[in-house]
Order: structure tokens, then sequence, then C-alpha cells
């Protein structure tokens, strides 16, 4: 039976590093660490994400504001406040809350928010850095599930890693980190043939698809490290991941469930990317 990977307490541990990391950075620089949230319109999910993500803010000694924005904001108004937001010196990362109303391109939004303060992590500069071998700022959810299998102790250099999915916030960085670690990397998608076997051959999957239960207990090789980026509701409604937790764990080394794995690591490191990018600021 694998070893479950407990994603709640790795990412307090991280909490843990961002306020020790902000504490000192106020200590040396006079201010804490900002970080500012733009949210347009009322969806509710959203609404609940930036609580929360102020909530952890406040906790790790970094300060910053919420932007709230009328729906019917039109995408000039929402680029003058991120304009605003890269011009305000005690704003070291912006995070614009998406998805926006269909009215506003997110593109022209990371476009437009400054690389250096862009703590998402998806700037095209920042995504030209990470694949490209140097330091930037990394999206948010990749960079906790790397830290996850690290946590767990597993060896990525000269192993097979698959990733399923390859969206920019997601699959894409992860596999750029796998490589960066010295995995040989598959990424595969929806038109990935043979992906059973494909997996059966890898020690490392990570699956970011968006489907309930996708990879089946079966398909995972004995020994493999599995990482479950997916957040679905089943039939009943519950949450749960792209991978047969209860299958998987039968022949997995470790794995991570859902809720519970990857999904409080993404808040971490936002935070953990705040200070990184203050640091960075005040050196320059
Ligand atoms: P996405 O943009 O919809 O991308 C899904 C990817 O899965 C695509 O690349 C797609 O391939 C691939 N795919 C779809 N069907 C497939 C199939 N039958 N076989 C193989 N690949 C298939 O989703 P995302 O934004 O990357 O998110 C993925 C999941 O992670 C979602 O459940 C999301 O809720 C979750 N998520 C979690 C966090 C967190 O904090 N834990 C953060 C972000 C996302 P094509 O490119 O060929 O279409």
């Amino acid at each position: 039976m694998a070893e479950r990977i407990d994603g709640k307490a790795i990412a307090a541990l991280v909490r843990d590093e961002v306020a020790q990391d902000a504490a000192e950075f106020e200590k040396k620089y006079g201010r804490k660490p900002g970080l500012d949230v733009v949210l347009v319109g009322d969806d509710a999910a959203s609404a609940v994400y930036v609580r929360n993500k102020e909530a952890a803010a406040a906790k790790a000694n970094i300060s910053g504001a919420i932007h709230r924005l009328p729906a019917d904001a039109s995408e000039e108004d929402v680029l003058a406040k991120v304009a605003e937001l890269n011009a305000n010196d005690a704003v070291d990362g912006i995070l614009v809350q998406f998805p926006v109303p269909e009215q506003i391109s997110q593109k022209r939004i990371l476009e437009t928010i400054s690389p250096k303060k862009d703590v998402d992590g998806l700037h095209a500069e920042n995504v030209g850095k990470l694949w490209s071998g140097h330091d930037g700022l990394v999206a948010c959810t990749p960079s906790g599930s790397m830290r996850l299998l690290k946590e767990a102790g597993v060896t990525l250099a000269g192993k097979r890693a698959i990733v399923i999915g390859r969206s920019n916030l997601v699959g894409k960085p992860i596999a750029a980190l796998l490589l960066k670690e010295n995995a040989t990397v598959t990424l595969a998608h929806s038109r990935t043939e043979n992906l059973k076997e494909r997996c059966l051959e890898a020690d490392v999957i990570i699956a970011a698809v968006g489907r309930p239960l996708f990879v089946k207990g079966d398909w995972v090789k004995p020994g493999a490290a599995v990482i479950d980026v997916g957040i679905n509701r089943n039939e009943a409604g519950k949450l749960c991941g792209d991978v047969d937790y209860e299958q998987a764990a039968q022949r997995a080394a470790v794995i991570t469930p859902v809720p519970g794995g990857v999904g409080p690591m993404t808040i971490a490191m936002l935070l953990k990317n705040t200070v990184k990018a203050a640091i960075a600021r005040e050196s320059e």
C-alpha cells in the first residue's frame, strides 16, 4: 500500500518558511512583501479563493489589498488597474483571479503584468526563463507538485516521468521542472496513443487532465510515484482527483490524495513567489 503524501502538512511547512522569510525581509527593508489581488465580477468560487489567499498572506507576514472591479468592467479598466499596481513600489506580486468575464482577454492581462511581479509565473518572460533554465517566477501548482515529490523523497534524475495534460497553467511547466531535475519526460495529451502503456513505463505519473478517476490502478507501475493535480466532482458531487486513488494506491510507492494533496500547495507557493519577487526587486 502506497504512502500517502500529506499536502496539507507540507503546505503548512512551506507557509512557515514564507512567514520566516517575510519577517526577515521586513527587518531588512522596513516593509512587508506585498501581494495585491484583482478580482473582477462576483463569481462565488473566485471570491472564496481570494479570501483564502488574503487570509494565508496575512498569516505569512505578507501585506496586500484586494481590488474589486464590477462584472461589467472593461478590459481597459482591468489593464489600468494592473498598470497602477505595476507602478506601485509597495506591491511585489500581482494576481488577477481567473476566470475573468468574457469581455476581458486573459492573454492581454498576462502580457501586462510586470514579469517581476508575475507571482503566477504565467508571463511569457517567466515561461521562457523556465524552459531556458534561468531563474524566474514559476507557476504555483507545478512548483507545489515538485515540492511534494521532493518531500516524499522521490528521485527524479534518470527516471521516466509522464505528465498527462499540456496546459500552460499546469502540464507544460511541470514537464519543464521535471526536465530540469533530469527526469526523462513524456508530455501526454488528448491525442496521445497507448496512454496506459506509456503510464506503465513511468516511475512518476503526474495527472493534470480534469477528468474524474481517469488514471486507473492498472496504469501504475508498481513502486511509482503518483501526483494527482486534478480537482473534479464525481457523480455524487464529491471532490475527487484524476486518479483512481484506491486502486492506484495498491501499486504506487507514494501518492497524493484529493483533497489534501496538490491543492493546498498552490497558495503556499504563491506566497513563496511573493517573497521571492520582493527580494529580487529590492536586490536590483
Ligand atoms: P486544461 O487546461 O483543461 O487541460 C487539460 C489537459 O488534459 C489538456 O492538455 C488535454 O489535452 C488533456 N486531456 C484531456 N482529455 C485527455 C485524454 N482523454 N487523454 C489525455 N489527455 C487528455 O486543465 P488544467 O487547467 O491543466 O487543469 C487540469 C486539472 O488540474 C483540472 O482538474 C483542474 O481543476 C486541476 N487544477 C488543480 C490545481 C490545484 O491547485 N491543485 C490548479 C490548477 C488546475 P489537449 O491539450 O490535447 O486538449
